[in-house]
């Protein structure tokens, strides 16, 4: 037989590339069975996992793919972030208009110059260690794709010769944005502890230098050219000079921080003395009042700019922070529902230390309670998780790799005994089979509350995709953000793309079979379920419907005139048999 005939004759449509490597493939297959096969990229769907990317991007040409709106940028923080209610909106809000501002001078085609005296969106954030400052605003610049980092105030001299120069903050972002200027002006600078460079009347030799950094943050904050070479840096001395010896120009390399935002934050101890202060002179008579709100802890949210200027600050300074946020000190059960959360980086780390060694590590939930109130008494916020979660874990870290344990369970005796708890699994078999036992019943439990966080939170997202997000779907997301331990809007993107995947391949089989076939959810969520979860899986499955589809589905167009086939799971897991009885019945029709 020809497989090959000439279409100026057969009067059939020219194929298009797919249909040519498919029928090329399957000639190929004919003749040389399974031993040769055309392997190209075009034969294989290219699903477009993300709807909006394209039209940012080449709307703006800007080095960062943005088009949030503040809600749904608050809506990511509350994700992650527990509390924090106020200074996730400001956050949000705030950091989404710059960026948003950029975007819309970027893609006016006269754009005018920025008005003289316009202020940048640069923020304050007034709060104790440990509450989700720094981790708010990194968690932003990752989704907005910025480059972000992270400075301590008190590193900084005013000269740079001691510590270190505040340009060094600047650079860093370049470094941050692999060397890219281009990148790094639209980044995100954070930096900590500004409160210790506020002057402090007492103390004339360290005001000098304290008012000397607060002015070249000043700067910074303005707008001014940043050069990319240190003066006293040998290494960016040579760099140079190689440069000049190949090119034979001296070219100065300068990054402008006009676009650059910046964020502050501190503890600022005694603040809420002064701003008590402040509010006890101008209501003298109001004594009891304020007494009480002093204790409050709610007095910092009354702070304004003239309390910053008595803690300390330059009029100047404050005037470039037009945005000042507190947030809130951490209670234990914060701690807890921290710890629940499916996003949460302390556990999900943890368990990655284990998972490197073959080793499945759970939580009781029971144990976070105590773990958090271990973590209060530390008094570093939610940074206390991190040393008690380490203290008790870290023997198990150590010995349980050298053994062939698979599944380690962090209950309460565990926490209560560590070294005793540890001895235990490591010499008895029947100590192994309880946590191994107790796993599986705790991963259904962890499951069903990712279930739930995925319900709350994923279903909008899943509508903007047009994806159906049944309980099935769900339970099977849940279940790879366990197993694979991974971030859920990460694997709900992810699987986004996969379904995607599978319905470039109803494309694919509908144009072989020349009728309309569709899956339905549960043959989507069968593919989904198949390990390794990968679009390769899904293409050997696809593979493997067409050619056994591919004879009967045209039978069933030509004699019955079929117009749509919509395969179930069964149809996934046993085409052939699908394909048989569906010709069978209509036939009998
Ligand atoms: P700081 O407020 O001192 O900048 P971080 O933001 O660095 O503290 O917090 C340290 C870690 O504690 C974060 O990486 C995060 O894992 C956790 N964390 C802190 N606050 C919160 C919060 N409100 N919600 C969720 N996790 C938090």
């Amino acid at each position: 037989m020809n497989d090959f005939k000439d279409p100026e004759e057969s009067n059939t449509h020219l194929p298009d590339q797919k249909e040519l490597e498919k029928e090329i493939g399957d000639y190929l297959t004919r003749k040389y069975g399974q031993k040769v096969k055309i392997i190209s990229a075009g034969l294989l769907p290219h699903p477009d996992t993300d709807g909006n990317k394209e039209t940012t991007k080449k709307a703006t040409d800007l080095p960062f793919d943005f088009n949030l709106k503040p809600e749904e940028l608050v809506a990511f923080l509350d994700e992650y972030i527990i509390r924090q209610r106020k200074a996730k909106d400001v956050l949000a809000t705030k950091i989404c208009t710059h960026f948003n501002k950029i975007r819309f001078s970027a893609k006016r085609e006269h754009p005018f110059r920025t008005p003289v005296g316009s202020i940048k969106n640069n923020i304050l954030l007034i709060g104790p260690t440990g509450v989700g400052k720094t981790y708010m605003v990194k968690l932003i610049a990752d989704k907005i794709g910025v480059p972000f980092v992270k400075g301590d105030a008190t590193k900084f001299s005013e000269t740079g010769y001691v510590g270190g120069d505040v340009d060094d903050l600047v650079r860093d972002l370049v470094r941050q944005a692999d060397d890219d200027i281009g990148k790094a002006q639209f980044g995100i600078v954070y930096v900590d502890e500004i409160d210790k460079i506020a002057r402090a009347s007492n103390r004339q030799g360290l005001d000098v230098s304290r008012s000397g950094v607060q002015r070249a943050l000043l700067k910074l904050m303005e707008e001014t050219e940043v050069d990319m070479k240190v003066p006293h840096d040998m290494i960016s001395q040579i760099e140079a000079m190689e440069q000049f010896r190949a090119s034979g120009k001296r070219e100065k390399k300068t990054i402008n921080t006009k676009n650059i935002l910046f964020i502050m934050s501190g503890a600022f101890d005694g603040l809420d003395e002064i701003i008590h202060n402040r509010l006890h002179q101008k209501t003298i008579g109001f004594e009891g009042e304020f007494a009480s709100s002093k204790k409050s802890k709610d007095i910092l949210k009354k702070v304004a700019s003239e309390d910053l200027i008595s803690f300390g600050f330059e009029s100047e300074f404050i005037g470039r922070l037009p945005i000042t946020s507190v947030l809130e000190s951490l209670s234990k059960d914060d701690l807890v529902a921290i710890m629940k959360n499916p996003n949460c980086a302390i556990i999900n780390s943890k368990k990655q230390d284990f998972v490197v060694y073959g080793i499945k590590l759970i939580f009781e939930e029971s144990v976070y309670t105590r773990i958090a109130e271990l973590a209060v008494a530390e008094n570093t916020g939610a940074r206390g998780l991190v040393s008690v979660v380490e203290s008790i874990l870290l023997p198990f870290e150590k010995a349980l790799p050298s053994t062939d344990i698979q599944y380690f369970v962090v209950d309460e005796s565990v926490v209560a005994d560590p070294e005793g708890q540890l001895q235990k699994i490591v010499d008895h078999q029947g100590e192994r089979l309880r946590h191994q036992k107790k796993y599986s019943r705790l991963f259904e439990k962890e499951k069903k509350r990712v279930v739930r966080f995925l319900k709350d939170k994923k279903s909008d997202f899943f509508k903007r995709f047009n994806i159906p997000f049944s309980a099935e779907r769900r339970a099977l997301i849940a279940q790879h953000i366990i197993e694979e331990n991974s971030e859920p809007d990460q694997v709900c993107e992810y699987f986004v793309s996969l379904i995607n995947h599978v319905r470039g391949w109803q494309e694919i089989l509908s144009k072989h079979c020349q009728l309309h076939i569709v899956f339905d959810d549960r043959a989507v969520d069968y593919m989904l379920d198949q390990k390794p979860c990968q679009p390769a899986t899904i293409d050997s499955l696809c593979e493997s419907i067409l050619s056994s589809i591919e004879y009967g589905a045209k039978l069933l167009v030509q004699k019955k005139h079929a117009q749509t086939i919509v395969v179930s799971e069964d149809g996934v897991r046993d085409p052939q048999k699908f394909i048989n009885e569906l010709v069978e019945t209509s036939f009998k029709l």
